[in-house]
């Protein structure tokens, strides 16, 4: 290929990349690829003197999301330069170090000695959170560094971030929104759609229109950065650390400096191991130039910071032989094959099994038993076959497709890429998923009622369907081994109370494919009452953002199935008592408050609150777009730019009046 074509051919698919991983959290390829090809257009670049418009190389991150507001952020959020291999870390070291001695021989200012900080490369989503008045007002993602999606209501279920702190001055701060490897790997053991990693969990959750997805992620975040702060008087990455401490954000614990290359590579050998051992995904070491007044000399590129470099490890892949596929049976009746290994050692974890996917991946990767293979675990908590090392390798067999339910021997049928088990009234391991579903925690929440709890149900007292969870009695249970008087009570109580269920939680038990919490959530908003959902017609379904073709043939088709529906009715003449979304009344719908200077009323978070349940919008600073001003004592700069613009003003007083009258 011409290097003019090679170079078009790479900004075309690194673009695409891009749009996988920034916009739909969901990559196709891993990091390393993307970053070699991303190397190579660098240099592409560099050769040829010139760069196309649209080529990633001109761009922090990705595309905006049309669903969030926006925000635009107080200083410039930057990437960070790459250093693909320890050579390069000590080219940068060495070059700055020139620098330095350079500018010290040109000027009477001295910079000081270099030193560096080391610190872990945390990977999850930039976040960056504005204070005022030591409120937090808003929180928002990187964006493209100049603009960012505000996430305000998902951020504040990190419990661990401060809603208030002590520092008055407006502030941004930059941080990781994360979640814990722990985390992830309880959310998959509970939901049949796993989640691949920790990073697109992460990225996804706070990316969710809806703040109980966010939620129910469990995320944490780390604070590595004060990205703005009025009237600064921070000189070093140390003060700004302590800052960050002082203010309750949580910083890790590993901060470690260096004076030479030769520390900084010890220590970036210590957090290779160190990586193995922490609750959260780490992707690499950044190394930053500790002093701000160097910092502030070296500058920037129009993409990252010339002070910092980012260290980025190997994924790790490793080898071993595919002893076996076992296939599996989910509760939508998809059987999945998992592959069965030699066992192998990855990090400090012994994996035995990797997931396969589907039929279509197996022979994509001609993975065949005795296939020596590719085994990824680094960012993956469930391992996964990467390919195999010689697709000409001999003594393999082909893995066989089986026709027939590996449980009840029902003939298999296949739909695109998957193959299905028919038998959803009878095969075993299909009920007792679907039930564990239908009472997990964000369906019918129904306690005590674990995976091991219904296959004795089944077992033991014949229940065949969903709706007889709700004819057990107390007597029965107490038939069961392990069932005494207390526990028996126990989860009767919990069956009968989950009867009381918001329709949201309703919806997602019934398990209808393709459908999950957000979704659900979404249609209860929608729909307000079952009924009025269960006879939803596709063409008013597709025209719900987020719901595509599919998923409102699913729905469709999920209701009209007669078997299906009668179960429900027999559910439903169980006593279920379904409880529908309030209507809430937006009245101040496209309206921007700004809110200044102390309340005495209110406090800074309740108001915010008050005012976004009727759906306005509280903004942090002043603009032609705000149609409202709520100022109290001491309202300063806010308040005088509110008269400049000939914006409405309130008092708190007049305020309760105005929202009286509304
Ligand atoms: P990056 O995520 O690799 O590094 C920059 C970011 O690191 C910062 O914005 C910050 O959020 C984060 N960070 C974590 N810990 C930090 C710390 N201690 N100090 C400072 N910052 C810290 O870079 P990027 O520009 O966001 O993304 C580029 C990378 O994304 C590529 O190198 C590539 O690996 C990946 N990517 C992958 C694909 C794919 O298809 N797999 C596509 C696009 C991009």
């Amino acid at each position: 290929m011409e290097k003019q074509e090679r170079m078009e051919y790479l900004v075309e698919l690194l673009n695409k990349y891009s749009y996988h991983y920034y916009t739909l959290d969901d990559p196709l390829i891993d990091d390393k690829e993307y970053d070699v090809l991303y190397d190579e257009l660098v240099n592409l670049e560099k050769e040829l003197g010139k760069i196309l418009p649209d080529s990633p190389t001109n761009r922090i991150g990705g595309e905006i999301l049309s669903g969030f507001e926006k925000h635009n952020h107080l200083n410039t959020l930057y990437s960070l330069g790459k250093a693909q291999s320890k050579e390069e870390v000590r080219s940068w070291v060495n070059k700055n170090e020139e620098f330095v001695r350079n500018y010290n021989k040109t000027h009477e200012e001295k910079l000081p000695e270099l030193e560096f900080c080391v610190e872990l490369k945390f990977d999850g989503l930039t976040i960056n959170l504005t204070y005022d008045n030591g409120y937090l007002s808003m929180a928002t993602t990187r964006g493209n560094g100049v603009i960012g999606e505000v996430i305000t209501n998902q951020i504040k279920t990190i419990q661990s971030i401060p809603l208030k702190i002590e520092d008055k001055r407006l502030i941004e701060i930059q941080g990781e929104g994360l979640m814990p490897l722990s985390s992830l790997e309880k959310y998959n053991q509970t939901h049949e759609v796993k989640l691949k990693n920790a990073r697109n969990a992460a990225a996804g959750a706070i990316r969710n229109l809806d703040p109980a997805v966010t939620k129910s992620r469990n995320l944490d975040a780390y604070f590595y950065n004060v990205n703005y702060l009025e009237d600064s008087e921070l000189e070093n990455q140390a003060q700004m650390i302590k800052f960050l401490k002082e203010n309750h954000f949580k910083v890790h614990s590993y901060e470690k400096t260096a004076k030479s290359y030769e520390e900084i590579e010890k220590l970036i050998d210590e957090i290779f191991v160190l990586r193995n051992q922490i609750d959260i995904l780490t992707d690499g070491v950044v190394i930053k130039i500790n002093d701000f007044r160097t910092r502030e000399i070296l500058g920037y590129t129009n993409k990252f910071p010339r002070w910092a470099i980012a260290y980025k490890f190997e994924p790790e892949r490793f080898t071993t032989v595919v002893k076996e596929v076992e296939w599996n049976v989910g509760r939508s009746g998809k059987v999945t094959p998992t592959a069965i290994l030699e066992p192998v050692e990855i990090g400090n974890v012994t994996v035995k099994r990797a997931t396969l996917n589907n039929i279509d991946d197996i022979e994509r990767k001609q993975v065949k038993i005795n296939s020596e293979v590719f085994v990824r675990r680094s960012n993956d908590v469930i391992p996964e076959i990467m390919g195999v090392v010689d697709p000409n390798q001999e003594n393999t067999k082909e893995i066989e497709i089986p026709h027939n339910c590996p449980y009840c021997h029902s003939e298999l049928f296949r739909n695109g890429v998957h193959i299905f088990c028919p038998n959803s009234m009878s095969c075993v391991p299909q009920l007792v998923k679907r039930m564990v579903h239908f009472a997990s925690r964000n369906a019918m929440n129904i306690d005590g009622l674990s995976e091991k709890t219904l296959e004795l149900l089944l077992d033991k007292l014949n229940i065949k369907s969903i709706e007889e969870i709700y004819d057990v009695t107390k007597d029965k249970l107490m038939s069961l081994e392990g069932f005494k008087e207390k526990k028996s009570q126990n989860l009767i109580n919990a069956i009968s109370k989950s009867k009381d269920v918001d329709l949201a939680n309703f919806i997602f038990a019934l398990g209808i494919p393709e459908i999950g919490e957000k979704t659900s959530f979404e249609l209860a908003q929608k729909y307000k009452s079952f009924d009025k959902f269960r006879n939803a017609k596709l063409e008013d379904l597709i025209e719900i953002e987020d719901i595509g073709e599919i998923m409102a043939k699913e729905i469709v088709e999920f209701f009209n199935d007669e078997t299906i529906s009668q179960s429900i009715d027999s559910l439903l003449s169980k006593g279920i008592n379904i409880k529908n979304p309030q209507e809430i009344d937006k009245k101040l719908d496209g309206k921007t408050f700004v809110l200044t200077g102390s309340l005495i009323n209110y406090s800074r978070k309740e108001l915010t609150d008050i005012l976004s349940n009727l759906g306005a919008k509280v903004s942090s600073s002043v603009s032609k777009k705000t149609d409202y001003v709520v100022y109290g004592e001491k309202a300063g700069s806010k308040l005088d730019k509110a008269k400049e613009l000939g914006i409405e003003l309130l008092t708190e007083e007049e305020l309760n009046k105005f929202l009286k009258d509304l």
